[in-house]
């Protein structure tokens, strides 16, 4: 199986060259699609899997299938549990989205938050964020969740582990009902399958 095969467009398969990786991971073979189907996924898979861009590839085809909304809402976001993460994303996204007309941006507690609310004033397309901080900057009016069109949620387990669980209920609410949403979790606890029935919709279930 080759990326191409896959159903990516000529400007990720241009950035996955970049990157030297020769073949998807099972991860990538097996959620790639059904994403750019726009169908919701729940994907149990460890990190080194390569599960971060087997839901930043798809992700960014869709976004890139259409042109970029007028100031630039919000349309996907991406919630991670810990700043690392986010940051880790944010990298993968900058660099898969090379040859696409995205903006993209990451936020997350503990540094300041006025460069954060500088660069979300311009627009993005693609927000990358932890909990806590992403509520902040909304309450505070810097950004909208009203337009997001796909939601990720990256190492669910990890994040009600940390005490996330109100946090992301929080989120959801912010968000526009009809949204396309992946779950990506190493362990599928009670709690997770509970969160996944809560914001999941028909999903197709995938294992690295
Ligand atoms: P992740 O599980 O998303 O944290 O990715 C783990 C590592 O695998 C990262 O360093 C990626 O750059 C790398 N990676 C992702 N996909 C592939 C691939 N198809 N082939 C080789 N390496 C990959």
């Amino acid at each position: 199986m080759t990326f191409k095969e896959l159903g990516l467009t000529s400007a990720l398969l241009k950035a996955v060259e970049k990157k030297k990786y020769t073949e998807p991971s099972v991860i990538q073979e097996k959620a790639i699609p059904p994403v750019l189907e726009g169908r919701d996924v729940l994907a149990s898979a460890q990190t080194g899997t390569g599960k971060t861009a087997g839901f930043t590839l798809p992700m960014l085809q869709i976004l890139s299938q259409e042109p970029p909304l007028r100031r630039r809402p919000v349309r996907a976001l991406v919630l991670t549990p810990t700043r690392e993460l986010a940051a880790q994303v944010f990298e993968n996204v900058k660099e898969y989205s090379e040859f696409l007309n995205l903006r993209s941006a990451v936020v997350f507690g503990g540094v300041n938050i006025k460069p954060q609310i500088a660069k979300l004033r311009n627009g993005v397309d693609i927000l990358v964020a932890t909990p806590g901080r992403l509520l902040d900057l909304e309450s505070q009016n810097v950004v909208s969740l009203s337009k997001v069109e796909i939601f990720v949620l990256d190492e669910a387990d990890r994040m009600l582990d940390m005490g996330f669980a109100r946090d992301v209920n929080r989120i959801l609410k912010l968000m526009p009902d009809k949204r396309q949403n992946l779950l990506f979790s190493a362990t599928f606890s009670k709690e997770i399958k509970k969160l996944a029935d809560r914001f999941l919709s028909r999903p197709v279930t995938v294992h690295a």
